[in-house]
């Protein structure tokens, strides 16, 4: 599985489609300053679900929307589009080729899809978190996280590993059916009362 390309339209300093085909190996993305290139990155950071505008280097949601120039109108909608090769079947799906899409409008309304498929933002979490590719994965390390690997306990940088190896999903697994357990456990005792009180 790999990033095959992304494609960009009315995102940050994006004004018209943009078509970023990435090819196997390593690619580099050079420019002056204030070209845009950290706005490439945000892009794949916001479709794999951000939803904290700091992180996105905004005040709030709506400053991924291009905002206007000096040449060009301020636009509606910023949407965002990466397509994974999954050839190796490496994701959980049966496309060989999965486009994960996430479109905000101005009015504040979001919409995601996969496949062009509408689906709920929650839907492509799920389908990355078993990818070792979702937003908490470090498979994005920004500007100053590095730093923060070095200077962190231990204990943080013990989770930060345990993340990246996706033990997070068993983690959240694990929550989960001991939640379904604790309340298993309440009903058989409530079972039970009621037994005492028949007999
Ligand atoms: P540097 O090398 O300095 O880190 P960079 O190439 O990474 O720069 P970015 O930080 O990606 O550049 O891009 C910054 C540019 O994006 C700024 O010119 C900023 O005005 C523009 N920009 C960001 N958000 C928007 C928006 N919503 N609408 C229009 N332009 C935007």
């Amino acid at each position: 599985m790999y990033l095959k390309r992304l494609e960009v339209t009315g995102f940050k300093s994006f004004a018209a489609p943009l078509e970023v085909d990435f090819h196997k190996g390593v690619t580099s993305i050079v420019g002056p300053n204030g070209s845009g290139k950290s706005n490439v990155s945000d892009g794949i950071r916001w479709v794999l679900g951000e939803q904290s505008a700091k992180k996105l280097r905004g005040a709030k949601m709506e400053d991924v929307i291009f905002a206007g120039s000096d040449s060009r109108k301020k636009v509606n909608i910023a949407e965002v589009s990466l397509i994974l090769d999954n050839e190796d079947g490496y994701m959980a799906s049966e496309y060989s080729e999965i486009s994960l899409t996430r479109r905000l409008y101005r009015t504040g309304e979001s919409e995601y899809f996969i496949n062009r498929k509408a689906c709920r933002r929650k839907d492509i979490v799920d389908l990355l978190i078993d990818s070792g590719l979702g937003k908490e994965a470090y498979s994005m390390i920004g500007q100053g996280e590095v730093e923060q690997v070095l200077s962190s306990k231990p204990e943080d940088r013990r989770a930060m590993f345990e993340d990246a190896a996706g033990v997070l999903k068993y983690k959240s697994r694990k929550q989960e059916s001991e939640k379904k357990l604790h309340e298993t456990m309440d009903n058989l005792n409530r079972v039970q009362d009621i037994l005492h009180e028949l007999g």
